[in-house]
């Protein structure tokens, strides 16, 4: 088992589509003249005035009073979980969320915390899923200090939380003396795809981030965002896991780049998304989970083929998608794909079909 990422194979040819994931998505020339025009200083002595621009328009559009500019989507996780739990306090979040599977132990490792794992369809749950994990306040049960929501839910497909489903877990939270927190790696996706606004999405919630490294097509960076009191101590963090940073302005222009010119555009990834689903589900053997954003995810299961080998093959022909299990495959797009991208992706995975 490895467990350092592999290198790209000198035997396969180019990627065509990459539809792997739009972490991979690249910077425009724009936005690398946006970068290389920046004003910046000492960021961790707030000394960078264009951090403090994005930090300001985080803050106003999550409509929270303070903000912090921080290297990845798993540090603002992360900074969140310790700031708001003790060791041995326990999170509820939906058993496939990003913080379960994907950031390394990190809840346990950095903060002392455990996850208790909630399930529900498509990465969301409802109040009284909620309601059975809560434990009666005793000596000898953990305390139930944090929720954790997904938005958009990434493993659950790409989907959205309603507003009103969303409000009612984070408000039972609340009732339950819980912080509340949102990993809003790609809220603006569901703000976009369900046309309510940023700052209403996490009205009800203590802490919440946006990812700058996923369809919004910046190199580095994320921000959290909450109360002024939040943030202070989320600083306390940021400095002690070495991420304090010095000209972090460069990053930032692209950051504040995406916020002008990459948002409305979700739209079209959204649409290309839809139309690549459609062009799946008509592929004997395939069946597509109707994508609400920018994310598409099939079972190969009817093909007879792995996932494995499903994704082998179309790697083969220069299209790239990610495996998500044995035959769960993941298909995303972004700004870096357009609709001819999407065509011909689909024509290849329809070319990989045993014969
Ligand atoms: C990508 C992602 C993260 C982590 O963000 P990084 O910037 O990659 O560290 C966290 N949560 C979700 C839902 C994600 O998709």
């Amino acid at each position: 088992m490895a467990y350092a990422p592999s290198r790209p194979n000198p035997a396969l040819p180019p990627v065509r589509v990459n539809l792997y994931s739009d972490t991979q998505t690249r910077p425009s020339l724009a936005m690398k003249e946006a970068m290389m025009r920046a004003d910046v200083g000492d960021e961790q002595n707030g000394d960078d005035p264009t951090v403090n621009a994005l930090c300001d328009r985080m803050a106003a559009l999550t409509g929270k009073e303070a903000a912090v500019f921080l290297p990845s989507g798993t540090m603002c996780n992360q900074i969140s979980i310790a700031v708001h739990c003790r060791p041995g306090d326990e999170i509820l979040a939906h058993e496939a969320s990003h913080i379960v599977t994907n950031e390394g132990g990190g809840p346990g490792a950095l903060a002392g915390a455990v996850v208790l794992g909630l399930r529900g369809n498509r990465g969301m749950f409802d109040v009284p899923t909620m309601r059975a994990a809560f434990r009666e306040k005793r000596r000898n049960a953990p305390p139930q200090t944090l929720l954790s929501v997904e938005q958009t839910a990434n493993l659950g497909g790409g989907s959205v939380w309603k507003l009103d489903a969303l409000n009612a877990v984070l408000d039972a939270a609340h009732d339950w003396g819980m912080a509340t927190h949102m990993d809003g790696a790609r809220l603006m996706n569901a703000v976009v795809a369900a046309g309510v606004p940023a700052s209403d999405m996490a009205a009800r919630c203590d802490s919440v981030w946006l990812d700058f490294t996923k369809g919004l097509g910046a190199p580095l960076g994320a921000v959290l965002c909450g109360s002024s009191a939040f943030i202070d101590q989320a600083w306390r963090w940021k400095q002690r896991l070495g991420g304090a940073l010095r000209q972090a302005g460069l990053s930032a222009a692209g950051c504040l780049y995406a916020l002008d010119h990459n948002i409305d555009r979700l739209a079209e990834d959204h649409a290309n998304a839809s139309a690549l689903a459609r062009g799946l589900a008509q592929v004997p053997g395939i069946v597509v989970e109707t994508p609400e954003t920018n994310l598409v995810f099939f079972d190969v299961k009817g093909t007879g083929m792995t996932a494995d080998e499903l994704a082998g093959r179309a790697r083969g022909q220069g299209v790239s998608v990610s495996v998500m299990s044995a035959y769960r495959v993941r298909a995303c797009t972004h700004l870096d794909v357009d609709r001819a991208g999407v065509d011909l992706a689909i024509q290849v995975i329809r070319d990989c079909m045993p014969k």
